[in-house]
């Protein structure tokens, strides 16, 4: 990732938690509103081919660690979802696969927004940690689950609250009242990405 890119990523830091970012100019200081959905792809390793298919990748260790290591934890605790998308082989690019198609998931969103909106009085993505509280919370066997995650994958605070968030969304989507705990087996899966 060049080093311009990681510079700005990391000024989003801000704005991605707040919704908004102060600018400091000599003796002013301004507030904006920026609330904005971020979405970002890298390579998995500098030569971009790790887990490839054909084995091309010739990547040390070493310098995909390094590679990686360009964007602060801190900065990735506040993505939602971390998503590896392996190269597809030829066949599968060119079989064509049975979708779901584009009306059909936004009738689901909407739905699964509306009932947000009844339940809390905003979207998931902005509820504080209180809310988190009272709307996000799992059963039993989904608490299990969650604190055994964040002990092996050592998660911090803030991504906890995360994949609370992710999950209820996901139960939305279902149409479910109650978080179940394949839905925190998903949300913690978004959180590996390409580990
Ligand atoms: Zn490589």
């Amino acid at each position: 990732m060049p080093e311009f890119d990681r510079k700005v990523l990391e000024v989003l830091r801000e704005p991605l938690e707040s919704g908004h970012i102060t600018i400091s100019r000599a003796a002013r200081q301004a507030d904006f509103p920026a609330s904005f959905q971020l979405l970002a792809a890298m390579n998995p390793c500098p030569c971009g081919y790790l887990g490839h298919f054909n084995n091309k990748c010739r990547c040390t260790p070493d310098s995909i660690a390094r590679y990686r290591s360009k964007i602060s934890g801190p900065l990735l605790d506040r993505i939602d979802l971390l998503i590896e998308v392996p190269a597809l082989k030829e066949t599968e690019l060119t079989t064509a696969q049975a979708a779901e198609n584009s009306d059909a998931i936004r009738t689901r969103v909407e739905k699964a927004r509306d009932s947000q909106l009844q339940r809390q009085g905003k979207a998931n993505f902005s509820l504080g940690s209180l809310e988190i509280d009272a709307y996000c919370q799992p059963d039993d066997a989904g608490l299990t689950l969650l604190k055994t995650a964040i002990s092996r994958l050592n998660l911090s605070a803030r991504a906890y609250h995360r994949i609370l968030k992710v999950a209820r969304t996901i139960a939305d989507l279902s149409g479910d009242v109650a978080i179940k705990p394949a839905q925190i087996a998903e949300a913690i899966q978004y959180r590996r990405g390409v580990d």
